[in-house]
């Protein structure tokens, strides 16, 4: 008897981590597996935010619940860095501070979505979309866009993906998978669209906003007139390479930031008080660890892709934030039992013991993604593996 919940048992693993798993469990086990699978910087937490997190510890203040929404001066310095660095004026009770971005995602679909209602997903898109629009028993609309045009779906696309039950829009900008990175001329061309349908909200995650290698971030919200209308997803989590400490946020119109933190409020509460206390420290000093870390994912990013560009078969763009590539393998289809991405990324894992993620889950499947957030001596190592296993396949 399956005791468990159609909720549950139609919901997808999240690919990223369980590719992770994998890779961990073939480590344990001895194998000497470069995992290039999880999107997570390979640096530690800068020193000075780690300290701000041990202040806060002596301080002994910070020990009891944080109120739902977060602190007010974490908050209070959200605000203003929307308002200075982003253009955008969200006032601190619009701001709501999560366990993560994901969090903030969960609350909003959860917050929005009633059976039915439709969310249009600009894809390939970061796994967790999907699956948390149906778990808030939302449909997926997915508009999706060629390697050629640097998978970015355009405004055309857009309007007709539209219908009287679009909720809600969501794409991420730089781009997880892709590394795509929305012009200004692209947010123009979107907003021009939603501008006749003034009822339908805009989900920007911008949680990659400090690894953009094409010049100044520009928030979707700072176009004239679209910010009543959009929620800006951001966190410490890749720019401040605080995967672990869970702090995501969000500004959004009052009405949805009150129902995401009265979802919160049931659900986990604030998140962590320490936590917390690190990412104010983030938010409200010199940024230039953060500087740092990007430099050296665009030395990388050069490096990787001057290597995966000279393997025969696969068909790679030039990613312009984030630290991923997103190469198209399915050249690689029908050969020795590979039949889709997830097959080749198993056959990688295997034969050259390197974890890549299928492009399945990001709604590619002829794609896989690679994660350039490692060392350069590990990326070397992990495409030359790839290469020599791939000719195996020639
Ligand atoms: N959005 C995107 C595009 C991501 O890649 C991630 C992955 N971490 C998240 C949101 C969630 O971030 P967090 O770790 O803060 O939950
Ligand atoms: N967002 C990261 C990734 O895409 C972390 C894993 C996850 O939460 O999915 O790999």
């Amino acid at each position: 008897m399956d005791l468990l919940s159609k909720r549950i048992n139609g919901m997808v693993e999240s690919s990223t981590l369980a590719m992770a798993a994998k890779a961990r469990e073939m480590k344990q086990k001895g194998f000497d597996v470069i995992s290039l699978s999880l999107g997570e910087p390979d640096f530690n937490t800068p020193i000075h935010i780690q300290e701000g997190a041990k202040q806060a510890i002596d301080d002994g203040k910070y020990f009891s619940y944080a109120p739902v929404n977060g602190y007010l001066d974490l908050r209070k310095a959200i605000s203003e860095k929307f308002k200075t660095e982003n253009n955008l004026n969200y006032s601190p009770d619009q701001i709501v501070v999560s366990n993560g971005a994901k969090q903030a995602l969960a609350n909003l679909f959860l917050a929005l979505l009633d059976p039915g209602d439709e969310v249009i997903i600009y894809t390939p898109y970061w796994v967790s979309y999907s699956a948390l629009v149906e778990l808030a028993e939302g449909e997926c609309t997915f508009i999706k866009g060629d390697i050629k045009d640097d998978f970015k779906a355009d405004a055309a696309q857009l309007r007709e993906a539209i219908s009287n039950k679009t909720k809600a829009v969501i794409f991420s900008s730089p781009c997880n998978p892709t590394g795509s990175v929305f012009t200004k001329d692209d947010f123009k061309a979107m907003a021009e669209v939603l501008s006749v349908y003034p009822e339908i909200i805009v989900i920007a995650d911008e949680i990659y906003e400090l690894i953009n290698f094409v010049g100044a971030h520009v928030s979707f919200g700072s176009l004239p007139g679209m910010q009543e209308r959009t929620v800006t997803v951001n966190g410490f989590a890749k720019g401040f390479a605080m995967t672990g400490w869970r702090v995501g946020y969000i500004g959004a119109p009052l009405w949805l930031a009150k129902a995401a933190s009265k979802i919160q409020g049931q659900l986990t509460s604030a998140n962590c008080s320490i936590a917390q206390r690190a990412a104010f420290t983030a938010l409200t000093s010199s940024k230039e660890a953060s500087k740092v870390m990007a430099n050296a994912y665009y030395q990388r990013r050069q490096v990787v892709y001057e290597l995966l560009k000279k393997i025969p078969g696969v068909e790679v763009n030039m990613p312009q934030g984030a630290f991923y590539f997103f190469p198209n393998v399915s050249s690689y289809f029908g050969k020795q039992g590979i039949h889709d991405a997830t097959d080749f990324c198993i056959y990688l894992l295997e034969e050259a013991n390197v974890s890549l993620v299928s492009g399945e889950g990001f709604g590619e499947p002829d794609c896989v993604r690679l994660s350039y957030a490692a060392s350069e001596e590990n990326l070397k190592m992990a495409v030359a593996r790839i290469s020599k296993a791939l000719e195996k396949l020639i």
